[in-house]
């Protein structure tokens, strides 16, 4: 598992620069910049108090076809859950020797406390919040500062969220790029995880 040692040797916050990289709109942004704002994101999800979630959560089948791990739809709000994801995840956990990280039934824990950011991120202040923290301000009028959405920013705050709310060793961004890894024919996005529609 050559590629996977490699991944393990990655820190956390180089995951979210990567995550930024391949996001449309930061191409050919500053690699420095990038690590700020993942350098905030990061920080701003492990500070973020968890919020009760109202979303129902559906289990699903068919996640690893579409490289999906789970879901947030707003309307109404429900947290998709893809359990052969979530198997897919725990096994490779234990092939790659990484349950002191990741104890047993926390890939369903952190996606959950995961989605529950995006929801909280969704209806509340904290987006206002986080969009300040990362500064990107796109004009000036006067002393009023409009900041401008930086994307992929909420992802890594939402992974470190999970991070911080289920107490594993390392980000889910760490095994997220495992799955991504593992799906070979998934040669771009490694995102396991699917954006709000
Ligand atoms: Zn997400």
């Amino acid at each position: 598992m050559t590629t996977t040692v490699g991944l393990a040797a990655t820190d956390d916050i180089e995951f979210g620069v990567r995550l930024l990289a391949a996001t449309p709109t930061h191409e050919g942004r500053d690699r420095e910049l990038l690590r700020h704002w993942a350098t905030v994101a990061t920080e701003f999800g492990a500070r973020l108090a968890p919020a009760p979630s109202r979303a129902r959560v559906v289990e699903r089948d068919g996640g690893l076809e579409h490289g999906l791990l789970a879901r947030y739809t707003s309307r109404p709000a429900t947290v998709e859950l893809y359990t052969d994801t979530v198997a897919r995840a725990e096994a490779l956990v234990d092939e790659n020797g990484w349950r002191h990280w990741y104890p047993a039934g926390s890939v369903r824990a952190a996606a959950l406390a995961h989605e529950a950011v995006h929801e909280q991120l969704h209806h509340g202040t904290a987006k206002a919040a986080l969009k300040e923290a990362l500064g990107h301000v796109v004009l000036r009028l006067g002393r009023r500062r409009l900041y401008g959405h930086v994307a992929g920013a909420e992802e890594i705050a939402a992974h470190a969220h999970a991070r911080t709310a289920c107490g594993l060793g390392r980000s889910p961004l760490l095994l997220t790029a495992a799955l991504a890894t593992a799906g070979a024919h998934h040669t771009t996005a490694p995102h396991a995880h699917g954006r709000e529609k």
